[in-house]
């Protein structure tokens, strides 16, 4: 059975990547979002905060899927705004989701989660977040992430967390931004660190397309032996 999907921030700069990569190969989707900036697909108007409006968007629109990438920008000083859209509102997206009956959730989620200030190299989704968080963004990104993951399993609802670092591509209200301000402000004379500092970007449209593979795999894993067994037994032959 094919999914119906309800991009939660599907007007923002990823979520609207997620939206077209999921109507070019003919997939069923709506976009949940406190702004509207596409007319093609169906739009819920709603704050994710409110469980009751992200409950009703998703018995309307039938959703089976929801991609979940809303948040606050990443460099507001507003920790309050941060808790209530990226840990409260997900956990209200988490209620309605179970109360709806939907079967897979996919979180945006940051790999801001796991800095700690320090060089991280090697590392991978295993790293928990560190004890004493960067930001208010980061540990609110966090403890979305946390929820999400702790939901896997209830009622009907599989959940997976995506961990992207810096994005770019077409579309990016914020970094280009941000450099170009820069640019024309005249301060391009500064340095951080010693010049060898790294820092991961991903194209956009990789960064949603990992997002519709982890929606593609989210399924219950099959309970039948795996088909070589099936095979074995039938012959008389036993391992
Ligand atoms: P964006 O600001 O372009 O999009 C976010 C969307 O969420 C916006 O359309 C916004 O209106 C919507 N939104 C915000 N609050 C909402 C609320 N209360 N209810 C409903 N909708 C709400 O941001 P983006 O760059 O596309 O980021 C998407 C996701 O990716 C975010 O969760 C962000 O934390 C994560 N992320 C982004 C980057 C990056 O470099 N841009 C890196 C790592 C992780």
């Amino acid at each position: 059975m094919k999914d119906v999907y309800l991009v939660i921030g599907g007007s923002g700069f990823l979520g609207r990547h997620i939206v077209q990569q999921l109507v070019d190969r003919g997939d069923n989707v709506s976009v949940f979002d406190i702004v509207q900036r596409n007319d093609d697909v169906p739009f819920y108007s709603g704050d994710i905060s409110d469980q009751e409006q992200v409950a009703t968007a998703l018995r309307r629109s039938g959703t089976t899927c929801i991609i979940h990438t809303a948040s606050p920008p990443a460099a507001l000083n507003d920790p309050a705004l941060y808790w209530k859209v990226n840990v409260d509102g997900t956990k209200a997206v988490i209620a309605a989701a179970v109360e709806c009956n939907v079967r897979k959730l996919v979180y945006t989620s940051s790999a801001g989660v796991a800095f700690n200030g320090a060089d991280l190299t090697d590392i991978d989704e295993r790293l928990p977040p560190p004890e004493q968080p960067m930001d208010a963004y980061n540990e609110s990104k966090a403890k979305g992430e946390e929820a999400v993951i702790e939901a896997n399993g209830k009622g009907n609802l599989l959940t997976v967390a995506l961990r992207p670092a810096g994005i770019f591509g077409p579309g990016d209200r914020q970094v280009m931004a941000g450099l170009y301000r820069v640019f024309q402000d005249n301060k391009t004379h500064f340095q951080i660190g010693d010049n060898t500092n790294m820092f991961d970007w991903t194209y956009v449209g990789n960064v949603a397309y990992a997002h519709l593979l982890a929606a593609d795999k989210l399924e219950v894993p099959s309970l039948a032996p795996p088909l070589s067994t099936v095979l074995t037994e039938k012959e008389g032959q036993t391992e």
